[in-house]
């Protein structure tokens, strides 16, 4: 048995009995190993795809969480890439159903690994067509000039890395304090 912090299961998919951590012949890594059948059951991070749309007056968007975890904190869009989507159709798709709103233009901005969550975060630019509104698993949208973003109330340490990559490109810098 396991308890390995970023395993689905317990158990085998190939035969169902137990899994134990240990280094397979060939291999550097400790990975999950069936103790029935031998099989090797790699673990590998999931990459979420999301947008920082960019309004004409320079204004960007977030959205309010409304779901744990960090309800109530402000994140860029984005979440899980589905199997058949590429990257950017991921980031469009997220945008649309948690802020209503189409983009167009996608720029990549930054790639961003979150080791302990199992997470790759690729995160782009976008232009925003339109003024959007809240939608699913979102209480509320915000535009927020640069020298406005609300710092103290972000979710993830990708929204601040994604946020401070976005003003550097601009030759700005977070506020001090
Ligand atoms: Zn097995």
């Amino acid at each position: 048995m396991t308890s390995h912090p970023h395993a689905t299961s317990r158990f085998c998919m190939q035969c169902g009995r137990g899994l134990s951590e240990r280094v397979p012949r060939g291999d550097t890594m400790p990975r999950l190993v069936c103790d029935g059948c031998g099989f090797v059951h790699y673990l590998n991070p999931r990459p979420v795809a999301g947008t920082i749309p960019v309004r004409e007056d320079g204004a960007l968007l977030l959205v309010r969480r409304a779901i744990e975890p960090r309800l109530g904190f402000w994140v860029f869009p984005g979440g899980f890439m589905d199997v058949g989507e590429t990257a950017e159709e991921a980031a469009a798709r997220e945008t649309r159903e948690e802020a209503n709103l189409e983009v167009d233009d996608l720029t990549l901005l930054g790639v961003y690994t979150r080791t302990h969550a199992g997470v790759v975060v690729v995160v782009y630019e976008a232009r925003a067509l339109g003024d959007g509104s809240a939608g699913s698993e979102t209480s509320e949208i915000g535009w927020y000039a640069p020298d406005a973003i609300p710092w103290d109330e972000l979710a993830f340490d990708t929204t601040h890395w994604a946020l401070e990559a976005w003003l550097g490109k601009r030759g700005l810098e977070r506020p001090r304090g």
